[in-house]
């Protein structure tokens, strides 16, 4: 059976930047060594699903897991790691090694490994998903692919880095709602040498980033997590992440665009009540920004404009028997004490399953946090083969559960 440390370092040696034609190739060789099925998607930006089932599985009472990871990778440029695998100490570096390659490694060396175990009326559905790494949700091969009917789950886990820089496994169990908008800026542009003659967008501009950060604040709010998780500390976030403004030396510009991005913490209430929660939270966000919008007018008789360009809805799972799962697995196998649980700023596709699935999801994987989109990206050997180990256990741990 081939090792997950080689399947790793050969995922690594394929771009998947732009496609991930070349690593479902790979995997899909792999899988049939393995004797696993599996079908493709081309048409969904090639994503490969790959089926495990038993004998057993009656279709009334079947049960479906999903097991979910993207193969892309950031662009190999900015100083990021190139594909190259290679190894010191206990390090595998390349790029992709932690964000998400890992996680595809430790999935297609569980498939091998459970592949033909008995998994009672389970099926597992394991997808790997063409792309996720800056796209928005309505071009999405996961959207595309669940829109399609081809995408099922009664419970799902999404890998994606969740390990720290000593090497414990954190289980993220939700992520924050995201709203983006675009402020447009209009004012009167006029040539350098008569700067009475302008309303510079430069000078709106700055009024409006000075009342964007004192009308923001990010206290600190508690939420209940679920079971006996306890209460946690989470904040909304907000930062202005572009401005465009001025197109030549000699103009004083007369318009220019900020983009705004606020983080939304979920709310732990059901599905209806989170809703409600994050729509109020969206309406209270723009109020504030048509009030800032009045302010600067105030001040230079021209108003900017609001744009909402994307929001989407964060989650926290339900699915205590699924944490507990884990917590028994890792605690069974001793390798640490056992699994702290957060809600992740961030989004991934898990928000997509947990809102248009309506299943529960946890999302854990092998990758270093801090290594994800950095130089010299890189994965522990150790906790890689021990995730498969993990995943591997909480899988049979699944199936002989009701
Ligand atoms: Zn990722």
């Amino acid at each position: 059976m081939m090792d997950v440390v080689e399947i790793l370092k050969e995922l690594i040696k394929l771009p998947s930047h732009e496609t991930s034609a070349e690593v479902v190739a790979y995997v899909s060789k792999v899988l049939d060594e393995g004797g696993v099925q599996y079908d493709m998607h081309e048409g969904h930006r090639d994503s490969l699903l790959a089926h495990l089932k038993s004998a057993q599985t009656s279709s009334k009472n079947r049960k479906t897991l999903l097991v979910h990871c993207h193969m892309d990778t950031m662009a190999p440029e900015d100083g990021l790691s190139d594909h190259v695998p290679s190894i010191r100490g206990d390090r595998l570096f390349g790029l992709g090694a932690s964000d998400n390659k890992g996680s595809v490694a430790a999935l297609v060396a569980a498939l091998l490994r459970l592949q033909g175990t008995d998994l009672g009326e389970w099926e597992v559905l394991a997808v790997f998903s063409g792309k996720e790494e800056g796209v928005l949700q309505f071009e999405n091969p996961t959207m595309t692919l669940l829109k399609a009917g081809n995408l099922i789950a009664d419970a799902a886990i999404v890998l994606e880095a969740t390990c720290d820089d000593d090497g414990n496994l954190g289980l993220c169990v939700g992520n924050y709602g995201l709203l983006r908008e675009e402020i447009i800026i209009k004012g009167r542009s006029a040539h350098s040498a008569w700067p009475q003659e302008a309303v510079s967008a430069v000078d709106i501009a700055y009024q409006f980033k000075k009342e964007f950060d004192s009308s923001f604040h990010s206290n600190e709010m508690s939420m209940q997590l679920p079971g006996e998780l306890g209460r946690i500390n989470v904040k909304p976030l907000e930062s202005i992440t572009e401005i465009f403004i001025g197109e030549g030396a000699g103009t004083i510009p007369g318009s220019g665009k900020l983009t705004l991005d606020f983080r939304i913490p979920p709310y732990e209430g059901d599905r209806i009540a989170a809703r409600d929660f994050f729509d109020r939270a969206v309406a209270s966000i723009e109020d504030t920004l048509k009030e800032i919008c009045s302010t600067v007018y105030a001040t230079w008789k021209y108003r900017p404009e609001i744009k909402r360009t994307s929001h989407y809805i964060g989650y926290v799972t339900r699915d205590v028997g699924l944490i507990k799962i884990f917590q028994d697995e890792i605690a069974s196998q001793s390798k640490q004490g056992g699994m702290e649980v957060f809600v992740a700023p961030g989004r991934s596709d898990a928000c997509i399953l947990v809102n248009e699935l309506n299943c529960d999801c946890v999302v854990v994987g092998p990758g270093i946090l801090t290594s994800c989109h950095a130089a010299e990206e890189h994965i522990s050997v150790t906790v890689l083969r021990d995730f498969v180990d993990l995943l591997s256990g909480v899988v049979q741990r699944v199936a002989s559960s009701k």
